[in-house]
């Protein structure tokens, strides 16, 4: 119960890696603000599984929608711990990539991440404590054909995380990055088989993760355990990059 007493927001967390990582964080004891943007009933799920939750309406990759999440999490006693983790794929390959899917994967993946971080980062100040994770992707490190648009969203959260941690050090708020590799979610489901059978036999551990592979690292770097850890990009991939 080492979050105990600590109010966490979670962004896209009605399915997937952020459903696993708010069911992590309840479990470690936190209240937990379960952020979703169009599926209400999944959103309700994670709540239920949690107990100590409440769910927020929010399309984080607006503006308005990150103040609606925010002002859910303040008047909850205000966000201790954020994990960005709301995130879309809009793949196709460069020369053909419209502008539409171009803005909307920097929007979702990169704009929302700093916004959240903007707004979440006064109350953390002002509190003189406060821990950030952001998830990237191995994308960002490794490159992958098809994802130039994800890839450079996923790079500008690693390199804002390094920014930011420098930024808030001093004010004991510790901001950090978490960049799976191939894991099993609607996310990589519409993926093509033949894909995900070159990643398997890329991978050392030869198979996709899970979300609940994922979690437990994003609740450790939330932690205490990780009081003297900021600025830094941990790789959860079976051994791909
Ligand atoms: P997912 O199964 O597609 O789930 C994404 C979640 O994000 C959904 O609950 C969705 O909510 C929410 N979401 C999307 N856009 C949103 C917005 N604008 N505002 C609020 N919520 C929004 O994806 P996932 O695989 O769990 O991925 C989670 C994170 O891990 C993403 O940042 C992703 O880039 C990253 N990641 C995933 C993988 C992987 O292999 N799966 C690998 C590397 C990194 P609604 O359903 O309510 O719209």
């Amino acid at each position: 119960m080492e979050l105990h007493g600590k109010l966490a927001v979670v962004t896209g967390a009605g399915r997937g890696i952020g459903r696993a990582i708010a069911i992590e964080l309840g479990r470690a004891g936190a209240r937990v603000v379960v952020n979703y943007r169009s599926d209400a009933a999944a959103a309700a799920a994670t709540v239920a599984e949690i107990g100590n939750a409440i769910a927020v309406q929010g399309d984080v990759s607006t503006l308005a929608g990150v103040e609606a999440v925010m002002a859910a999490a303040e008047a909850a006693g205000g966000a201790d711990l954020l994990v960005n983790n709301a995130g879309i794929t809009r793949d196709g390959l460069l020369l053909r990539m419209s502008d539409e899917d171009w803005d909307d994967v920097l929007a979702t993946n990169l704009s929302s991440t700093f916004r959240m971080c903007r707004a979440a980062a006064i109350g953390m100040m002002s509190r003189r404590a406060g821990a950030i994770v952001n998830l990237t992707s191995v994308s960002a490190i490794m490159g992958n054909a098809g994802q130039a648009n994800y890839a450079a969203a996923k790079a500008g959260v690693i390199a804002m995380t390094r920014s930011l941690a420098r930024e808030v050090g001093r004010r004991n708020i510790r901001v950090n990055a978490v960049a799976p590799g191939f894991i099993d979610t609607e996310m990589t489901r519409r993926l093509p088989t033949e894909l995900i059978e070159g990643v398997t036999k890329m991978t050392a551990l030869r198979r996709l993760g899970r979300p609940d592979e994922v979690a437990p690292l994003v609740r450790f770097l939330l932690g205490s355990g990780a009081s003297y850890i900021t600025g830094q990009t941990f790789i959860v991939d079976g051994g791909l990059a």
